[in-house]
């Protein structure tokens, strides 16, 4: 029998795994790509030295830093699934990239370092997750290191996230003394010493919650421990809800070790039984569209410029919402009502780029663009506009002002800034009165790339002098009174015209705060 759109919807789930720098995310990446068997992926998880990513032509950044300066995306076929993950880089590639492509994915899997509990950059990424209601699964890795008690990593959790965490296992022991995990929602136990306990890597749990049986295990005082801390979060801790895991109220947590690759089949297991497939997606004025629908819809959320410099080509990656993509069809471009054959698109491989033969909900294409696309475009089939909701504004927090070297050059200078800009590659501000330009960022990657493309693809050498991080509040038009500026909190205006203070630091803002008590500030995302 054919499959129907629905039906092929039904085998995606689209995911991305977010996490501090270090805290396993590669690793545990790697685990999925090999039971998966494939890898496909755009340029390179992590500067990985093998000669099997080197052939992609990125950009020279890229090459000289050995990173892949925007997010890839890798497709793994598993138990009759095709599973998209979108990779979200740290450290200095950390960019406003990162956190679009969160608004591309379905789920997220959240990885902590179970010796350092939530980090910064982890709780960043989680907020925009939470921010879109979907599931968040949380993998708590380095088992086999000493680490917090999981407990306590349980309640800073919570606390510091303010999720409701229910665990699906439980560690036995860790570090030189890790046994193995105690499996709830499986009923087992899971052993990491197999060859004590007459070579079983899993052992049944009976009604008592105990193993049945005489083995090695059960003469142990930490596995003893960890069925009496199961018992204890059985009847204090949360309940399990389905609903509350969909809606991202509640995340299911599993204790593993990626690096020894403990854990993370019995993790994959359970989250492809709750993670959602594609789901429908709201436009601009309301409308629902369903992933089964017939006409293929989709939205662009990430640019990456100068794949290959020579043709000055850039990639538009889209996430597909409805329909079925094939090649060489129609769609339009609903910013521009303008036409566009898909004839050149690209799925993503470990060492080449794949034409896509097919693609529907939750798959992720790479359209060849020669600057047609922004950002936030809608591309829809049929006679009906479609445009889905836009795409959030991250609040920068490091700034820079910029000018040009050569002021003969200022036309291409304000061209190539508009169309960055336009882009979303970087946000652009200038001070209240003299309007000096200063850029905004959420990685200080940014502007090594705005730098670097002004150069080579608008032919404008700039000046850049730092100004370090800045709160980033905006302010009500009324409510402005220019006076309220100093050297602590300067007054800008964003590229919307729309009031911004730049706060020095979280003193500068509080006192603005306490001497303005009735003046509201927000922030973006
Ligand atoms: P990422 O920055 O989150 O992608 O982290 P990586 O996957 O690159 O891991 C950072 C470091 O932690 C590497 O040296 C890994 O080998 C190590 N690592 C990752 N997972 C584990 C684990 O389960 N146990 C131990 N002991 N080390 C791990």
């Amino acid at each position: 029998m054919k499959q129907t759109i629905a039906d092929k919807v039904k085998t995606r789930k689209t995911f991305a795994i977010i996490s501090h720098p270090d805290a396993g995310k590669t690793t545990i990446t790697e685990q999925l790509l090999l039971f998966g068997g494939a890898i496909r992926q755009a340029g390179t998880v992590k500067g990985k030295k093998s000669g099997k990513f080197a052939k992609s032509d990125w950009m020279e950044i890229e090459k000289q830093r050995g990173i892949s300066v925007t997010s890839s995306v890798m497709q793994v076929d598993y138990d009759g699934l095709q599973i998209n993950i979108l990779d979200t880089p740290g450290h200095e590639d950390f960019s406003e990239d990162t956190y679009r492509t969160l608004m591309a994915v379905d789920s997220a899997v959240m990885v902590i370092d179970s010796g350092k509990g939530i980090e910064p950059q982890t709780k960043k990424l989680f907020k925009v997750c939470r921010m879109r209601g979907i599931p968040i699964f949380t993998f708590i890795n380095k088992l086999d290191r000493d680490g917090r008690e999981p407990l306590d990593l349980i309640t800073e959790l919570e606390e510091v996230l303010e999720i409701d965490a229910y665990p699906m296992n439980w560690p036995m022991g860790m570090g030189k003394g890790f046994l193995g995990i105690y499996d709830i929602y499986n009923n087992r136990v899971e052993l990491t010493h197999p060859e004590q306990n007459g070579g079983n890597d899993f052992l049944p749990i009976n009604e008592d919650g105990a193993i049945d049986g005489d083995f090695e295990i059960t003469k142990s005082s930490t596995y003893t421990q960890a069925m009496e801390d199961v018992l204890l979060l059985k009847e204090a801790g949360n309940e399990f809800s389905e609903e509350a895991i969909a809606k991202g109220e509640l995340t299911p947590v599993f204790f593993g070790s990626a690096l020894t690759g403990f854990g993370v089949h019995t993790f994959l297991d359970a989250y492809i039984d709750f993670a959602p497939s594609p789901s429908a997606h709201k436009t601009e004025s309301g409308e629902i569209v369903e992933p089964g629908k017939e006409e293929l819809s989709g939205f662009v959320f990430k640019i990456q410029a100068n794949m290959n410099p020579a043709h000055r080509d850039r990639i538009a990656f889209v996430r597909i919402c409805s329909g079925e993509f094939e090649p060489g069809m129609d769609v339009i471009v609903n910013r521009t009502s303008k036409k566009m054959k898909l004839a050149h698109t690209t799925q993503f491989m470990a060492d080449s780029r794949e034409n896509v033969k097919s693609a529907v909900a939750g798959d992720i294409i790479g359209l060849y663009d020669t600057g047609n696309l922004q950002i936030g475009d809608t591309i829809y089939e049929g006679k009906e506009p479609l445009q889905f909701e836009a795409l959030p504004q991250f609040t920068p927090e490091l700034f820079m002002k910029v000018t040009p070297k050569n002021v003969m050059k200022q036309k291409s200078f304000y061209k190539g800034i508009q169309q960055l800009v336009q882009e979303g590659a970087i946000q652009l501000y200038k001070t209240y009165h003299t309007e000096e330009f200063i850029l905004g960022a959420v990685g200080q990657l940014q502007f090594e790339v705005f730098e670097y493309r002004l150069k080579n693809e608008y032919n404008s050498e700039v000046e850049m002098t730092p100004m370090g991080s800045k709160i980033a509040r905006w302010i009500d038009e009324e409510d402005l009174d220019v006076n309220m500026s100093s050297s602590r909190n300067l007054l800008c205006k964003d590229r919307f015209d729309h009031p911004v203070f730049l706060f020095e630091n979280q003193f500068a803002m509080r006192w603005f705060e306490d001497k303005y008590p009735d003046i509201h500030l927000t922030a973006l995302l």
